[in-house]
């Protein structure tokens, strides 16, 4: 390490920074399958999402065919906050491995969020006020998309509503906290606001809530307001697109330091920051140009690609939302309690979904006290605690790099280290006193959720 070719982080300088977003969509043979009117079944037009999203992202959503979208200047400017993100070579996990290996991470959690969901918040809420709205409404589970967002509501200048479940509103009342402080209003979900609420709330008395359940909410309120529309964090082809920056500034990188990837891994929830880590990568890949390995890390709790079924679901459980053709356990299904509260998502972007059937793309899962063990061993020898959802890519980076070890092979692999774990200390909790359970959903279990799933021919 003494003599060490490639320095520890890679900065691009500011305006190296990538101008335009990458629409992915562009290379696709086999294009991500249309949103579908839930009432009709027939692929959802830019007039019947109105009600609901904002116009520009309207247009992003359903574009296939612009490789291209220029990054707004302002949203450029608001980059100039937290971006560029570093490209770090992890030397230390190396040496600590013993590995011939090169390991490389994308590092999104310098910024109040923790995530790299603040890519996407500062471009939605800019299109929202651009449009003139006057706030957006949204759900958040762990809380990382709500303080995103919430944080670019403030710097635009829009109102902000987030619904969070319950029981993360309950646990997590520091989360709530730094929402607050951002402006935003957060109300425990279900609530008794919305129609939707009040009807849970009745059924199921008690209930902790679900992230479908306040996804639900969120767009009841969002339509019935004026001035307002509803925002997502993740699944959606506009938040893919928005993401593409972490994976156009990994790229830069890597051909600053004239290194190539073999092997690039993302953890995958609703497949946001796997989708834009790969977009660059995967382009050459469908172009031809460059071949790579990339492989999605999902907990084994919740393994929308590894165990479910490629079919139209609903997104959201108050079935309001329109439905996607994506990789899904059914819109019923409920994890067990997994630390990892931004990887619960029964679903799957429909641009991975497609990838992943196409065989462009690999999938594994990893049991919840496994990544807790990578995330400490990350942590001891980088020195950044790991969120609980982007331990996930480390588990499989340190898997891959030992293998390297067993065959002397000096690949060369960058994961994406999506965020950090100052809010999660309870899991580390549970971990450290061995209190952590791992939990795999059996065959019948998921049999019975696919029973459920709408038929759609
Ligand atoms: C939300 C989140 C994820 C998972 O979401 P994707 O859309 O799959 O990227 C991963 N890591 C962190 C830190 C998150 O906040």
């Amino acid at each position: 390490m003494k003599n060490q070719q490639i320095p520890y982080k890679t900065y691009l300088e500011f305006n190296e920074i990538p101008k335009q977003w990458y629409n992915l969509r562009a290379d696709m043979k086999n294009k991500p399958a249309p949103l579908l009117n839930p009432g009709t079944h027939q692929p959802m037009k830019a007039e019947e999402l109105a009600p609901v999203f904002c116009e520009e992202l309207i247009k992003q959503e359903l574009d296939n065919d612009t490789p291209y979208f220029d990054i707004p200047d302002e949203i450029y400017e608001f980059y100039q906050m937290f971006r560029p993100s570093p490209l770090v070579r992890a030397y230390f996990l190396e040496k600590k491995l013993g590995t011939p290996a090169k390991i490389y991470y994308k590092f999104e959690g310098n910024n109040t969020s923790g995530s790299h969901k603040l890519n996407s918040a500062v471009a939605q809420a800019y299109y929202a006020k651009k449009q003139g709205l006057k706030g957006v409404t949204t759900e958040t589970g762990a809380g990382q998309w709500g303080t995103a967002l919430s944080m670019a509501c403030s710097f635009f200048g829009l109102d902000c509503k987030v619904y969070m479940v319950k029981v993360s509103y309950e646990q997590k009342p520091f989360r709530r906290e730094v929402m607050r402080t951002y402006g935003a209003s957060v109300v425990p979900s279900p609530s008794n606001e919305t129609n939707i609420g009040r009807k849970i709330n009745a059924e199921h008395p008690g209930t902790t809530g679900s992230l479908g359940c306040a996804i639900s909410e969120a767009v009841e309120v969002a339509t019935s307001t004026p001035g307002y529309r509803y925002v997502l964090g993740s699944v959606l082809n506009q938040v893919l697109l928005h993401q593409s920056i972490i994976g156009l500034e990994t790229k830069a990188a890597l051909d600053k330091l004239g290194e190539k990837a073999d092997i690039i891994i993302g953890c995958a929830g609703g497949g946001s920051n796997l989708g834009g880590l790969i977009a660059p990568f995967m382009g050459e890949k469908l172009r031809g140009e460059a071949d790579y390995r990339i492989i999605a890390v999902e907990p084994a709790s919740c393994p929308s690609l590894t165990r479910g079924v490629y079919a139209y679901d609903f997104c959201d459980t108050g079935m309001v939302c329109p439905l996607a053709k994506m990789y899904t356990l059914g819109s019923d299904f409920i994890p067990a309690p997994n630390h990892a509260g931004g990887l619960r998502y029964h679903g799957m972007s429909s641009i991975l979904s497609q990838l992943y059937d196409d065989g462009l793309m690999e999938a594994v899962s990893a049991k919840q006290t496994d990544v807790f063990e990578a995330a400490e061993l990350f942590a001891r020898v980088e020195g950044i605690l790991p969120a609980p959802e982007s331990s996930h890519a480390i588990k499989a980076a340190v898997d891959e790099a030992l293998k390297c070890k067993e065959t002397g092979e000096e690949k060369t692999i960058v994961f994406g280290l999506t965020g950090t774990g100052y809010f999660d200390m309870v899991a580390y909790e549970k971990f450290h006193d061995g209190k952590m359970d791992d939990y795999i959903p059996t065959d019948e279990e998921l049999a019975a959720y696919r029973e459920k799933l709408p038929k759609i021919d």
